[in-house]
């Protein structure tokens, strides 16, 4: 799980960086090496709290077949592999940060964040693929009056539930990822409402073998604490109607995640559902770019592997914009790359 807030190697680059990129999924991530290969500074935003967009949200352990040089890979080695990538440039990588409107400001991009932060960039490149993720959330509102205050749906700091009595909700790979991480750490309680699990079968497993009591139908009723702490956790059989009272100090759900193109839709044109490109990747605004699911043009294939050439292609574009007179074309890494390598101006991480 990479949780990142800050520059990936510890320096920081330029307040108003050539590139901001909105979505720290695979298309994001390669747009952000990408340009820092062309010497661009860039930043990188994310609603979640995680990179990796659907490949960290929705199938981590599953093997990805139709990644250029990759016969399988798992998801979330992919995005190790991308963060590696990226992070030989230092891009300055922002999550849990949701950007909630776009608009020109002199020759710059203002990007408005929901939580009232004002970024600007020279360029911005959109990859936010199907919208952005937020959790799905306890619909009960006594529940959701306790989140942040003992029940979470995000994980930030793993430490804060070592030592503690932890119910952990849902039967997703979300669920087992956290339940094989804090297991050990934790007196865990897992409950999931189905006996099928949407997880991957050797997580379930490993889950098991480390003797986390696993209690399938059963859900969440209610919390019960004192003075803001969550003493107790109410849990009922959704086929029994059994209840039973469990000693907690914190619930983790991880239910899902819910996505939305939200306020995208009026910041550039929209097409079939995405934003909509020429052949450079430019968008209805200028110097702004799309790359990835989110972008749509008469050819659009929603892979990986043409979001990574979408992503160059939006580089490229934005660094033409930011570098007038510069050429479109790139050149080949094998020869720029051994060039600068020879001059001592690239030292790879
Ligand atoms: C179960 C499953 C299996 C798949 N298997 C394959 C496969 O085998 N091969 C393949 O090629 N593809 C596969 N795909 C599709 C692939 O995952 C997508 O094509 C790919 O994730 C698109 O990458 P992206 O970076 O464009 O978008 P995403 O991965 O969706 O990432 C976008 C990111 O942008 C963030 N974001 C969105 N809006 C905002 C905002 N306003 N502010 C801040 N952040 C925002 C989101 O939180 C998200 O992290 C699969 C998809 C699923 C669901």
């Amino acid at each position: 799980m990479i949780q990142h807030n800050g520059h990936a190697n510890g320096h920081s680059a330029p307040e108003i960086p050539d590139l901001t990129i909105i979505g720290a999924g695979p298309t994001g991530l390669y747009a952000a090496f990408y340009a820092g290969l062309r010497a661009m500074s860039v930043r990188i935003v994310d609603s979640l709290s995680e990179i990796g967009g659907q490949l960290t949200a929705l199938y981590p352990k599953k093997y990805i077949y139709d990644v250029a040089g990759y016969p399988k890979v798992l998801a979330e080695e992919l995005v190790k592999s991308l963060y590696e990538q990226c992070a030989q440039y230092n891009p300055e990588i922002l999550t849990d940060t949701k950007i909630e409107n776009l608009a020109h400001e002199g020759d710059l991009v203002k990007l408005t964040t929901s939580d009232g932060r004002v970024l600007y960039s020279k360029t911005v490149i959109i990859a936010a693929g199907v919208g952005a993720f937020t959790p799905r959330k306890l619909e009960n509102p006594e529940l959701q009056a306790w989140e942040g205050k003992g029940l979470y749906y995000f994980v930030k700091d793993p430490a804060m539930f070592y030592d503690k009595k932890l119910l952990v909700v849902g039967g997703g790979d979300s669920a087992m990822d956290w339940a094989m991480a804090l297991g050990n750490k934790s007196t865990m309680t897992l409950i999931h409402r189905r006996d099928k699990f949407v997880a991957h079968e050797d997580s379930v497993n490993k889950v098991k073998a480390m003797g986390v009591p696993i209690k399938t139908f059963w859900e969440l009723k209610t919390i019960i604490g004192e003075n803001g702490v969550i003493r107790k956790a109410v849990i009922f059989n959704n086929k029994t109607k059994e209840e039973e009272t469990l000693e907690v100090d914190a619930v983790l759900c991880n239910l899902g995640f819910l996505t939305n193109l939200g306020s995208i839709k009026d910041w550039v044109e929209i097409e079939n559902g995405g934003v909509k490109v020429n052949h450079a990747m430019e968008t209805s605004m200028k110097g702004v770019y799309a790359a990835g699911d989110i972008a749509w043009h008469a050819a659009k294939l929603k892979l990986i592997a043409t979001g990574f050439g979408e992503a160059a292609t939006a580089v490229c574009s934005a660094y033409v914009q930011v570098t007038p007179g510069a050429s479109f074309f790139p050149g080949h890494s094998s020869t720029t790359m051994e060039k600068k390598e020879k001059e001592g101006k690239h030292q790879p991480a």
